[in-house]
């Protein structure tokens, strides 16, 4: 059979009918351990840390919709990306797209650069910045397309290839695009990231993370992390993602069509000092946003002066909740600076350019009229 469509795959992924009684959805195994079937044999479970039926299945999916040969599924976000380079040494060099998502950069500055190694912030849009900061030392370039809030993309393609040529490997935190918009190991990448708490659950009731990659020696060393660390995610959640996935080309394609109205709705709006979305011809990477998207998505940005005025406008919204998180089928406007960037300091977001008046928006599957007329009459009241 040809390789199968992005939808037929989201819907069947991880889901043939269970063996044991043919129920068409994946059983929740809940099980901390399996009996064995004498010393040193087993039925291939022995204990939930290592392996539970319910996560290899969203692990299966997971690697099928990323196109890679493993999945690994995490507690969370975090997890995942303390799995990706918790297996690094002291004196390892790492390259880290400058405005990652905060979390990610408290973790990496506040912990594991204190075990030794040596992570720099790189502009990974400009390609002659990354050449120039690759070292002997370079084990990783990790980066984050469209940057979280500030919705900046980086050429998949173009910094695999360079960091290939000097043995470094590439992983592409996917978050805000999902595996239906984006899927950067086609694009050249070794290692898919993602927080599955967004898009891929799509629901707001499930914290998670995963690690797809594409090599025997990746299977190793993120399975040594799920082992060792133990920052696993439970089977509940496991099936939780996996029947959002069923539903996720569906929920892309109303996220997008909302995610666009929006933007062209708010490109008119003489209050806004700045709109970030790259579905707009005004954005500086529409073009490569073409190129490696298969949308634009429904994650953009806006500033609107100062952080007052942010005050206002969020109180002022009705349909949009103000919260943190985003890719729920609910609409969600948060104020990046003091939600998922409070944990740089004032120069740091400075220097990445989170300003006060950052407002970032997740558009929900809402309808898009009863979400332009909030947004209308939230900006009437900055
Ligand atoms: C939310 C998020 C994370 C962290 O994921 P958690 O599930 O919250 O731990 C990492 N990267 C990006 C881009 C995110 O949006």
């Amino acid at each position: 059979m040809s390789q199968q469509k992005f939808a037929t795959l989201a819907v069947h992924a991880g889901q043939q009918p269970d063996p044991l009684t043919g129920a068409v959805n994946v059983p929740v195994y809940l099980t901390s351990t399996f009996e064995l079937t004498g010393i040193g044999t087993d039925k291939g479970w022995d204990y939930s840390r290592a392996g539970n039926p319910t996560r290899a299945r969203l692990e299966e999916a997971l690697a099928m919709l990323e196109g890679g040969t493993c999945g690994h599924a995490f507690s969370s976000g975090m997890a995942a990306i303390y799995g990706l380079v918790g297996t690094l040494r002291t004196g390892d060099h790492v390259i880290v797209s400058r405005n990652v998502y905060g979390g990610t950069a408290r973790l990496f500055n506040m912990i594991v650069r204190h075990y030794g190694i040596d992570i720099e912030y790189v502009d990974t849009a400009d390609l002659d910045a990354v050449a120039k900061a690759i070292r002997p030392s370079t084990k990783l370039a990790h980066i984050e397309t469209p940057t979280n809030p500030l919705m900046v993309l980086t050429d998949i393609a173009a910094v695999s290839r360079i960091a290939h040529e000097r043995g470094v490997e590439v992983s592409v935190d996917n978050t805000f695009m999902s595996p239906a918009l984006q899927n950067p190991i086609a694009l050249g990448a070794d290692i898919v990231m993602h927080s599955t708490t967004k898009f891929l659950n799509g629901h707001s009731d499930g914290l998670g993370g995963a690690l797809i990659g594409t090599k025997p020696e990746h299977k190793e060393r993120f399975l040594l992390m799920q082992k060792a660390a133990g920052g696993i995610l439970s089977p509940f959640e496991s099936y939780l993602v996996l029947r959002g996935i069923r539903t996720l080309h569906l929920r892309m394609r109303q996220h997008e069509e909302n995610g666009q109205a929006v933007a062209e709705f708010l490109s008119s709006q003489k209050k806004l000092k700045s709109l970030n979305y790259p579905g707009l011809k005004s954005h500086p990477q529409h073009e490569l946003a073409s190129k490696q998207q298969r949308g634009f998505g429904s994650m953009l940005s806006l500033d609107l002066g100062s952080r007052e005025a942010v005050g206002r406008f969020l109180a002022a919204l009705k349909v949009f909740l103000n919260a943190e998180s985003l890719g729920g089928v609910e609409s969600l406007a948060s104020h990046s600076g003091t939600t998922t960037h409070a944990a740089l300091s004032d120069e740091e977001r400075a220097a990445v350019g989170i300003t006060d008046g950052l407002v970032r928006l997740s558009v929900g599957i809402e309808d898009k009229d009863d979400l332009i007329a909030d947004l209308e009459q939230a900006l009437a009241s900055v």
